[in-house]
């Protein structure tokens, strides 16, 4: 008898102390490469519960999937829209109306005229412009009764910019909903990290440095401790065009209808939730440093990172006082 004691001590010592596993898992999503880290007990992999995550997600919230939700809505198909794509609606809904329609989900006519929506792109006259841009206003579309109701059926919404943070956060829903507390997601760069590693630190992600083209090496511009937060940064140097000798930006000013142009070359966002991230990096992309700086005293819990364009070459960095 004591000895059936002495051995159940010494194992229950040994399952206390034992170390949680570290796995990594890495796969495509959303047309991008995405890496999820975790420490669980016994090392469980969750890849395919992961996969079918991000998989269904395409079907709600992506252009490139025909029968996604919200091509459903861009072309006027009458349905009932699903709580998550609900959802989807309302944070984007929030943002706009936060940044005072610098971050529009309404921008979709242009993006895709310009050409961002792997469409062509067409000769984007002042007239035509104005054109697209009476489609511009979040206030256009509404959702009743979980239908969506539109002012001019030639609205289309673009969710690009908070989608791949609203995905990040759906794979730490997941993950907590497993008991696990310690994680780093990222889909295309727009991280999310909760918990304190069994090391003792936080997780550690990289600012990259502005490249030359999309083609460029990546480089580290700066280090970001994530303990309980996302990281989304978005920049002018990867998705672009050029013209006459120009280089046109993906994001779009849904004030004058045309690409962002200004020295701002990259925005990286810390927040809470890897979708408020995502968002607000794109509107203080639209917004430019000043502007962003005056918002960010309002916005609790939000800090960005700047990456500017100098003189001879030079990079100039400007943060949020917590950052
Ligand atoms: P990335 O896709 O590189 O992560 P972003 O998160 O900044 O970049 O999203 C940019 C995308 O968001 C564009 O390709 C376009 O589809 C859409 N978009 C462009 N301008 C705006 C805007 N002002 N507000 C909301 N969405 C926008
Ligand atoms: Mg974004």
């Amino acid at each position: 008898m004591k000895n059936i004691f002495f051995v159940f001590i010494a194992f229950f010592a040994v399952a206390c102390t034992q170390q949680p596993q570290f796995v990594r898992i890495s796969g495509h999503a959303l047309g991008t490469y995405y890496l999820v880290s975790y420490y669980h007990p016994e090392g469980k992999n969750y890849q395919a519960e992961i996969d079918s995550i991000l998989g269904e997600f395409l079907f709600v919230a992506s252009l490139h999937e025909p029968k996604s939700e919200i091509n459903a809505v861009n072309n006027n198909v009458d349905i009932v829209l699903s709580p998550m794509f609900q959802d989807i609606f309302n944070k984007a809904v929030s943002i706009s109306e936060i940044t005072d329609g610098a971050f529009d989900f309404t921008v979709g006519p242009l993006v895709r005229a310009f050409g961002f929506w792997n469409t062509e792109r067409e000769e984007m006259t002042d007239e035509k412009i104005a054109e697209y841009l009476e489609l511009v206003d979040f206030r256009g579309i509404q959702i009743v009764d979980g239908r969506a109701v539109k002012r001019n059926p030639n609205i289309k919404i673009d969710f690009n910019a908070i989608a791949k943070g609203y995905a990040v956060d759906l794979v730490g829903e997941f993950l907590e909903s497993r008991g696990i507390e310690i994680f780093l997601i990222s889909i295309g760069g727009d991280a999310l990290g909760r918990g304190v590693r069994p090391n003792g630190n936080c997780w550690r992600v990289g600012i990259e440095t502005p490249a030359e083209t999309f083609l460029s090496r990546r480089e580290v511009e700066t280090v970001v401790q994530l303990c309980n937060s996302g990281l989304v940064t978005s920049g002018t140097y990867r998705r672009y065009f050029e013209q006459d000798g120009r280089r046109f930006s993906h994001t779009i000013d849904p004030t004058t209808g045309r690409p962002v142009e200004h020295s701002l070359l990259s925005v990286s966002v810390r927040d809470t939730y890897a979708w408020r991230a995502d968002a607000f990096a794109t509107a203080f992309m639209v917004l430019g440093v000043e502007k962003s700086l005056e918002m960010l005293k309002n916005l609790p819990g939000v800090e960005a990172f700047f990456i500017s364009s100098g003189d001879n070459e030079t990079f100039v960095i400007t943060q949020s006082e917590g950052f």
